[in-house]
């Protein structure tokens, strides 16, 4: 298969935060793997803005040691580093302050894409977009991307929206969820739309329930103090696993286009009933596996923060009343493994005398590890003996479908800068997609609150909660098994 790797214009991106984290992580690394791979003319530019005093050869070689760190060594070519480090500009700057912002609207070109990544505190976006429109560097074309998270309930994710619409239209407005960068994720559209074989079952008709599982083995060593503001329901549930259920759930859009598939995506997030509370649990690991459990992360040591939650949600429209969504997320838990599975119902009337072996078909789809689809059938089990049934997968790695070229995707935040600088906002959340969700939780946050409960304990290392269990077996089913 050719890779085709279009390249896009020329751009100049401004990265406030240059030099912390998610941009020595992510963006700079990514940024380097995409022009490694052609994507990015010799023209472009990419200035770090932070408020250390640093020359521009500073900043590189901390990039150069980022790259160093963060991209696989088969994709460091010395070369390529050099040309990539040549294309960065460092400007010190303190968002909160005047000082910078001359020498930065110096810097910036007129005629390329001009796009701002806010890698930093929320609390700074405000700071910044107002700067950037005083100081004259912003104009209405320019593009500005927003990490989460994005506010911590409705009123802020409200105040957030209303601060950046004083300065930007919404369609300049990049809000990052990486998962919807995700290449499975996006292939989740693929599937259901540019293929007949989905959609016609894709309806509470036929399908019995669905399970999406985000689980992580790690815990919040080193983010105790962030995560316990934010909690598991915050930091997963209402933004990215939100996020899968509507790309499973949402009606065809009319066209591929960012404002049609976000209108769809916001009926999905607007016809979720509020879930009751006897469908939800949330849990906190303790310690096992010779690690420390949650508290000793935490700078409370009564912290009631969930490092884990699993609820059934109902979806009230005519395509999926009676299909329950089961979502579970958790730290520590036994494997890493992130996919949805998508259980279809019984066939009306079994022609089989014998129907021992009959389990249903499942779909699974898996955005980690190994990304693919996995379609689980029946078939006949081989050999005499007359007709006994047994499951097969269907299965699609899609790195050995697609051989080599899949290995080389670009990852999450690589493809969705690459669409801000093409203004494609598809894969972002729009400011009332993010309300709504927000609208849904809040209720469940506050009725934690209110009712003074305590997440559950579940051990390192274990599949989670008993109470989880629980909440699928009390109707007939069971969690897939996480491994
Ligand atoms: P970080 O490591 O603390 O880095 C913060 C950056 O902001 C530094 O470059 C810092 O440099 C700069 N900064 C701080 N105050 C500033 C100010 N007043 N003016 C200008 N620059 C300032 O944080 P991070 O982990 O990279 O996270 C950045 C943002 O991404 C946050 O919103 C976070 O929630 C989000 N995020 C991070 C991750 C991740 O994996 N790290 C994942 C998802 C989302 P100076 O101190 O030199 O100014």
């Amino acid at each position: 298969m050719v890779s085709r790797v279009i390249p896009v214009e020329d751009f100049d991106l401004v990265v406030f935060g240059g030099t912390g984290d998610l941009a020595r992580r992510k963006i700079l690394p990514g940024l380097y793997r995409r022009f490694l791979a052609g994507q990015m003319t010799a023209e472009c530019r990419i200035i770090g803005a932070a408020r250390g005093e640093l020359s521009d050869d500073d900043f590189r070689a901390m990039i150069a040691e980022a790259i160093a760190e963060f991209v696989p060594a088969e994709r460091q070519d010395a070369e390529a580093i050099a040309g990539f480090l040549a294309r960065l500009r460092y400007v010190a700057i303190d968002a909160k302050g005047d000082g910078g912002w001359g020498e930065l609207k110096a810097l910036m070109r007129r005629d390329v894409v001009c796009a701002f990544y806010f890698s930093v505190a929320p609390s700074l976006f405000g700071d910044i977009a107002l700067r950037l429109k005083q100081f004259g560097i912003a104009d209405d074309n320019a593009r500005i991307v927003v990490e989460k998270p994005f506010g911590r309930d409705l009123a802020s994710a409200k105040a957030l929206n209303a601060t950046l619409a004083q300065h930007f239209h919404e369609s300049q407005i990049y809000r990052i969820d990486h998962y919807l960068g995700k290449e499975t994720v996006q292939n989740l559209m693929a599937v259901r739309f540019a293929n007949i074989l989905f959609e016609p079952l894709w309806k509470s008709e036929y399908i019995d329930h669905v399970q999406i599982t985000v689980a992580e083995t790690v815990g919040v060593e080193g983010r105790g103090a962030y995560y316990d503001k934010s909690g598991a329901m915050r930091d997963m549930v209402q933004n990215h696993m939100m996020q899968l259920l509507c790309l499973i759930a949402m009606e065809p859009p009319y066209h591929f286009d960012p404002d049609a598939v976000r209108d769809e995506k916001l009926k999905v997030i607007r016809a979720l009933d509020p879930v009751l509370p006897q469908d939800i649990v949330r849990g906190q690991y303790l310690a096992g596996n010779g690690q420390g459990g949650y508290v000793e992360h935490s700078e409370n040591p009564q912290s009631r923060t969930e490092s884990y939650v699993a609820l059934k949600a109902h979806i009230s429209n005519w395509r999926w009343k009676g299909t329950p969504f089961y979502l579970r997320t958790g730290k520590r838990l036994r494997a890493r493994a992130s996919e949805i599975a998508i259980t279809f119902r019984e066939p009306p009337h079994s022609i089989f005398d014998d129907a021992t072996g009959w389990r249903e078909n499942v779909l699974v789809i898996r955005l980690q590890p190994d990304e693919g689809m996995n379609m689980m059938v029946m078939i006949k089990e081989p050999g005499p003996g007359g007709m006994r049934l047994t499951q097969v997968p269907l299965d699609m790695t899609f790195a050995d479908a697609l051989g080599p070229e899949a290995e080389d995707v670009p990852d999450a935040y690589e493809r969705l800068i690459m669409d801000v600088i093409r203004g494609n906002q598809t894969l972002f959340m729009r400011g009332d997609e993010v309300e709504a969700a927000w609208a849904w939780t809040d209720p469940i946050i506050a009725g934690w609150e209110s009712r003074g409960d305590k997440p559950q304990g579940y051990d390192s290392g274990s599949s989670g909660p008993e109470d989880a269990l629980m909440l699928m077996h009390r109707d007939g089913r069971r969690w897939r098994d996480i491994r």
